[in-house]
């Protein structure tokens, strides 16, 4: 899962980037607004973890700039103003979620998991697909019955590919743990792009 964190507080960006990075998500990190409003346009992500006092544009603008796109990625608000009027602008402008600072990184990351969910139209935490099993939070892959373990661009790797079948990957990914993860999962159907010569595959 790939993850977008707009937070110009570098403590706040360090520490949530370490946090998110442990629990198994791609996390790319801006500290500005209009960066951000680039990005955006051009990067697929998963979901907006968004402060809303930025450099370059306020993230209010960047989340209607990006809902006037017409895109469903989840957002999740992250920001110290805790006004009634802040939490309704924020929503009524396209969030998904509203948490407001200071928080315990663990209910970040348990909302980040639920707004996972909703968007992959999941409402269970377990990932199946035939006799495989991935838990996100837990971290672990069950196969034919047993445990696997996976390093985590691996993991992350299948990840994706379980919640999004048929998906192209962006060719940041590179072919061996794109292989590593196809061969695990044995999921025929799905498609990988090389990044070396940037041509879509599927996995024998
Ligand atoms: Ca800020």
């Amino acid at each position: 899962m790939r993850i977008l964190l707009v937070e110009d507080d570098s403590d706040l960006g360090e520490g949530l980037t370490t946090a998110l990075h442990s629990a198994g998500y791609v996390v790319e990190w801006l500290r500005d607004g209009r960066q951000a409003q680039h990005s955006l346009a051009l990067e697929h992500y998963d979901l907006l973890l968004l402060d809303l006092g930025l450099p370059g544009s306020d993230g209010l603008s960047v989340l209607s700039a990006l809902r006037s796109t017409g895109s469903s990625m989840p957002v999740l608000i992250i920001t110290a103003r805790d006004a009634t009027t802040d939490r309704i602008a924020g929503l009524d402008a396209g969030a998904d979620d509203y948490l407001t600072k200071p928080f315990a990184v663990e209910e970040l990351k348990a909302r980040v998991r639920a707004l996972l969910r909703r968007s992959f139209g999941r409402a269970q935490t377990l990932i199946e697909y035939r006799d495989l099993a991935l838990d996100p939070q837990a971290f672990s892959v069950h196969w034919q019955g047993q445990d696997i373990s996976l390093p985590r661009k691996e993991f992350q790797l299948l990840q994706e590919l379980l919640v999004q079948p048929g998906r192209v990957m962006p060719v940041t990914v590179s072919p061996k743990p794109c292989m590593a993860a196809m061969k695990t999962s044995k999921a025929t159907p799905l498609r990988c792009t090389c990044i070396t010569c940037a041509k879509s595959f599927t996995p024998s």
